[in-house]
């Protein structure tokens, strides 16, 4: 396993629609590890693969330190009710800002073995859901910002 290098806005890579994942190989196994580790060395709750420079539909979350979650083609299937708080990204580092998004959201999603799953978020399980989902499709959260992005204090910091 290895810690690869986040891409912060302004790389064109983040920008981009991601591809399907249409077979598991070594190459791809290894690109998951990696991006777990690289998501908790960096203290996030979620990290999407065109966050480390890889084109793949591809994202890993844990929103508790202790419930790691793997998508692969990800799609959210239903969502119902909203949540207005503040939302950072480890693309956008040293930056926080005021998001809206659904309060409860159902994906389905494919496993490290492509078999595919259900899986249902509410609160920051279902921000984090939306948030990476929306990288895969090029989109950062700095785009549904309601007012300013603020700068973030160190030991603040989530
Ligand atoms: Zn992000």
């Amino acid at each position: 396993m290895a810690i690869r290098n986040i891409r912060e806005m302004g790389d064109s890579v983040l920008n981009k629609k991601c591809k399907e994942v249409t077979e598991m190989t070594d190459r791809t196994r290894e690109l998951i590890d990696d991006m777990f580790e690289t998501m908790y060395e960096a203290q996030g709750v979620g990290l999407a693969a065109p966050q480390v420079g890889i084109l793949k539909r591809i994202v890993v979350i844990d929103v508790t330190g202790e419930d790691p979650i793997l998508l692969i083609n990800p799609v959210i299937l239903e969502t119902s009710g909203e949540q207005t708080g503040g939302e950072g990204c480890l693309s956008v580092p040293g930056k926080s800002g005021i998001v809206t998004r659904p309060n409860y959201v159902k994906v389905k999603a494919y496993d490290e073995d492509l078999n595919p799953f259900v899986v249902e978020g509410t609160e920051l399980l279902a921000r984090a859901f939306c948030h990476e989902i929306d990288h895969l499709d090029g989109h950062l959260y700095v785009e549904k910002v309601e007012g300013e992005l603020v700068d973030v204090e160190a030991e603040e910091e989530e």
